[in-house]
């Protein structure tokens, strides 16, 4: 008998994967926040998934957080500025043999669930699949992409990586998590948000050349002083790479402020500053454009933290 996949966080990629593991015909429970959001699911019939024009809907059961039952493996798929009060509302349902997969982006949340939870195991995860929501309960498949998982305190990979081939997620096991969750990061605070502050899609950072080269000198120092010099090797040829190649495209932290949602700068930039802060490294240029962003979301009526 398999083991239930609880997926908390019914939005964009907690909806991606509940389908595809559905799809695979193995056994999977939504959480949700209280009984009002039960009752809105309950109508709606199910999750639906837009994937290449078509649309497909699966009855996921749902139920609350405050459930009694036990879990053992939890996807946990909400922001991360929501993860540590997300867990908290079923830590009473975890124990020692409970597995949790942790979706968000960027670092610091993954710390505070583990400390919240200690008796469970954590994964954390990096993904660069797109969804975005176009209704409630219904998410578009908008970007194929790759799952990295990996627990940096048991090297060992889970025997439930079967369930995800079988559901057509593509993944790998890394050993090295740490390295990519900062590379990612750092990526992050080199692009996104200079995007939000000059208004532009990524390819418009190529007329701030000197700007972004100035961030990626500092954020490689972080790194380095961080204790992850693999995340800062040939950090600024590949930020250069990836303005380039998604030139077209706004960067998740403009959609965010243009679609007026609380960002995760916390999480990512406000990571960063804090680390050097710890360091006592000096990283004025990243300091200040954390300032900027934050008067900036202060100015249009947004949460800065
Ligand atoms: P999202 O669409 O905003 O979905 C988050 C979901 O979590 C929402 O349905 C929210 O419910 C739910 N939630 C929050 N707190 C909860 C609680 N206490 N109990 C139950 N449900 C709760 O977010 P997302 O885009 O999937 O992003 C999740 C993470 O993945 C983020 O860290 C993001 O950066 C990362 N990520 C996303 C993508 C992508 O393409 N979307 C790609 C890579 C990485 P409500 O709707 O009721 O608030």
């Amino acid at each position: 008998m398999s083991t239930t996949w609880h997926v908390l966080g019914a939005g964009s990629l907690g909806t991606l994967w509940a389908t595809r593991l559905a799809r695979a015909g193995l056994p999977v429970r939504l959480v949700l926040r209280n009984e009002a959001r039960m009752q809105a699911y309950r109508a709606s019939g199910g999750l639906t998934l837009v994937e290449q024009g078509q649309t497909q809907r699966y009855p996921v059961p749902g139920e609350t957080a405050d459930s009694p039952e036990p879990i053992k493996r939890l996807l946990l798929a909400c922001k991360a500025y929501d993860a540590e009060a997300a867990v908290a509302s079923v830590a009473h349902r975890l124990d020692a043999e409970s597995e949790l997969i942790l979706l968000q982006n960027g670092l610091g949340s993954q710390d505070a669930v583990a400390n919240r939870v200690p008796q469970a195991r954590c994964i954390s995860a990096s993904s660069t699949e797109g969804a975005f929501r176009d209704g409630d309960w219904r998410v578009v498949f908008a970007g194929h992409g790759y799952t990295w998982l990996g627990d940096p305190a048991h090297p060992v990979a889970p025997f439930w990586l079967d369930d995800l081939s079988a559901a057509g997620i593509p993944h790998a096991w890394s050993a090295d998590i740490l390295t990519r969750l900062w590379r990612k990061l750092a990526l992050n605070c080199a692009i996104n948000p200079l995007t939000v502050l000059y208004h532009c899609k990524n390819g418009g950072l190529q007329e701030h050349r000197c700007e972004v080269a100035t961030l990626c000198a500092e954020l490689t120092d972080l790194l380095e002083r961080c204790g992850q010099p693999a995340a800062a090797e040939d950090l600024q040829p590949e930020v250069e790479r990836v303005i380039q190649a998604t030139a077209a495209n706004y960067s998740s932290m403009h959609q965010d402020v243009a679609n007026r949602r609380r960002t995760e700068i916390s999480y990512l930039l406000g990571h960063a500053c804090k680390a050097a802060r710890r360091h006592e490294l000096a990283i004025p240029h990243l300091e200040q454009l954390r300032q900027r962003l934050i008067a900036h979301l202060d100015n249009l009526g947004l949460p800065s933290d």
